[in-house]
C-alpha cells in the first residue's frame, strides 16, 4: 500500500493553503489571496515545495482568500481541478473583490472540470488516494477533499452550531457525510486543526 500523504501548510493572511503530497507529485488545496502570486511563491519555496511539482489546484470554494490566485497559478503552469457545483461560483468571484485587490479573474482555459465521481481516479492518477465530495453550508459550491487515511480538508464548513449566515442543515449533513466516508481529522481553511469526533460535533 501507498504511504499516506504528507501534508504541509503554505497558508499566510490567516488562511491555510494546504499542500498534500505524494512524493513529488503534489495538490495544493486553496490557493491564495489576490494580488499575492509573490507571498505564495516565497511560502511554497521556503516549505520545499516546487511549483512544478504541483500538479493540480483545487479551491474549497470560490471565496476570494481560497481561489485568489487560481488564475495566475494557472498560467503558472498549476491546472485547475473544478468540481460541478463551482462552476457557476468562479463568475462570481469578481464581485468579491475591489480593483486594487489585484484579483485575475478566473477564465476557462486550463480548468479541469471533473465530477465528484471522476474525483477519485483523477487524485489516483496523482498518486493520491482519496476523493472530493460536495460539503455545502458555508457556501452552494463548497467541497472538501477527504483522503484515505482519514484527513478531510474542509475549507470554510463552520463547525455545527458555529456558523455565522451558514446553512445550519447543510452544515450538520456535510459533516455527516465526512464522517460516514471516514474522515476523521479536518484540516480547515482557517484555525486549528480538529478531530471529527468529540463532543463539539455531537
Ligand atoms: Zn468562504
Amino acid at each position: 500500500m501507498d504511504p499516506a500523504p504528507s501534508i504541509v501548510d503554505v497558508g499566510y493572511r490567516s488562511t491555510h493553503y494546504w499542500v498534500v503530497s505524494a512524493g513529488r507529485s503534489r495538490l495544493l488545496v486553496d490557493l491564495g489571496w489576490p494580488g499575492t502570486l509573490g507571498l505564495m511563491r516565497s511560502r511554497l519555496e521556503r516549505m520545499d515545495v516546487p511549483l512544478a511539482e504541483v500538479r493540480y489546484g483545487l479551491a474549497t470554494h470560490y471565496h476570494p482568500d481560497h481561489a485568489g490566485l487560481a488564475e495566475e497559478l494557472k498560467r503558472a503552469g498549476v491546472p485547475l481541478l473544478v468540481l460541478a457545483p463551482q462552476v457557476p461560483a468562479i463568475g462570481r468571484l469578481k464581485d468579491q473583490v475591489k480593483p486594487e485587490d489585484g484579483y485575475v479573474e478566473i477564465r476557462p482555459e486550463g480548468n479541469v472540470e471533473i465530477s465528484f465521481e471522476e474525483s477519485r481516479s483523477v487524485l489516483a492518477e496523482i498518486g493520491i488516494a482519496g476523493e472530493i465530495v460536495p460539503t455545502p453550508g458555508h457556501s452552494d459550491d463548497s467541497v472538501s477533499l477527504v483522503l484515505d487515511d482519514g484527513s478531510a480538508f474542509t475549507g470554510d464548513l463552520p463547525l455545527p452550531g458555529l456558523g455565522f449566515g451558514d446553512d445550519e442543515a447543510l452544515v450538520q449533513a456535510s459533516w455527516a457525510r465526512l464522517r460516514a466516508l471516514g474522515a476523521t481529522r479536518a484540516y480547515p481553511g482557517h484555525g486549528p486543526i480538529h478531530d471529527l469526533e468529540g463532543p463539539a460535533l455531537h
